[in-house]
């Protein structure tokens, strides 16, 4: 099965209320444990790539040839899905689309309503060519990015999500609602209010960033509400370091890198199958 654009399972996902989770990768073992994953619970997937994990992987076409390549030697028979994850530039999501990324973010939240309309119009338009999916964001998921330096939420205005959605047309929205890339410090706090009312205005999947530190409640309660794509990222790098590091200090005269990456991967592999688990998605992978 070749990739395959978001929508195709992003819309199915909304109208049957389960989520897909969106797991961030970064290498080559991360993306074998979540294919594995999906592959053992019958799960659609998102592969999600940074920009970061792009010049990590080498370039644009390295995450896309790499998945496509273990896609076939897998015999996976799961969609899968290349996304770009907030893509900073038209430029670069140009370059991801022509790569054969089959998904795309413009975060371009951070400029004011009307230039993140301009910078999302345009990327829309590029990527309709090639079917591929686009995502935007209404105001600022907290916490850090990479190297970003750490920042307050800013929750997304109801009124600005529906005017961005109309004049783009764009396929999925992440609206910020108190989510936070990374640790949460303190207990988070969801506007579950906006999210319901954001759903209903805009009528697309709603996509909820930074689901790491979530209780499993506020998860399913965020599906419940319209949210259809669920990223995953810190809770991922907690458990691979967490299996490498105990396996290292086990045993201390341990050099193999194959030995202990195999390890992170196979703990990767379970932390992943637990959140498809929590989001509805396992069996879903049937046409
Ligand atoms: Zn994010």
């Amino acid at each position: 099965m070749a990739l395959v654009s978001l929508s195709k399972i992003l819309t199915k996902a909304l109208n049957g209320r389960y989520g897909i989770g969106h797991f961030d990768v970064h290498n080559l073992e991360w993306m074998q444990a979540v294919l594995n994953a999906a592959k053992e619970e019958r799960s659609p997937v998102i592969l999600g790539v940074t920009e970061d994990a792009v010049s990590y992987f080498g370039g644009f076409s390295v995450p896309v040839k790499l998945a496509e390549a273990l896609i076939k030697e897998m015999k996976l028979g799961v969609p899968v899905v290349v996304h770009l994850d907030h893509g900073s530039s038209v430029e670069n999501c140009i370059k991801a689309i022509d790569a054969g990324f089959t998904s795309v973010m413009i975060d371009a939240s951070h400029h004011p309503l009307d230039e993140n309309i301009r910078q999302t119009k345009e990327v829309v338009t590029y990527a309709r060519k090639y079917g591929v999916t686009v995502e935007a964001e209404v105001g600022s998921v907290g916490g850090s990015e990479g190297s970003d330096k750490v920042t307050d939420p800013v929750y997304a205005d109801p009124i600005e999500c529906i005017d961005l959605v109309k004049r783009t047309q764009v396929d999925c929205l992440a609206p910020a609602l108190g989510s936070v890339h990374g640790i949460y410090r303190g207990a988070p706090k969801l506007d579950f209010e906006g999210m319901k009312e954001i759903s209903q205005l805009t009528k697309v999947p709603l996509v909820l960033h930074g689901s790491s530190g979530l209780s499993a409640d506020h998860i399913k309660r965020t599906i419940a509400l319209g949210t259809a794509k669920i990223n995953v990222n810190a809770d991922n790098h907690l458990s691979f370091s967490k299996a490498v590091r105990n396996c290292l200090e086990n045993d201390k005269g341990l050099y193999d890198a194959s030995v202990y990456g195999s390890l992170g991967r196979e703990q990767l592999k379970e932390t992943i199958r637990i959140k498809m688990r929590l989001f509805g998605s396992v069996g879903k992978a049937i046409e």
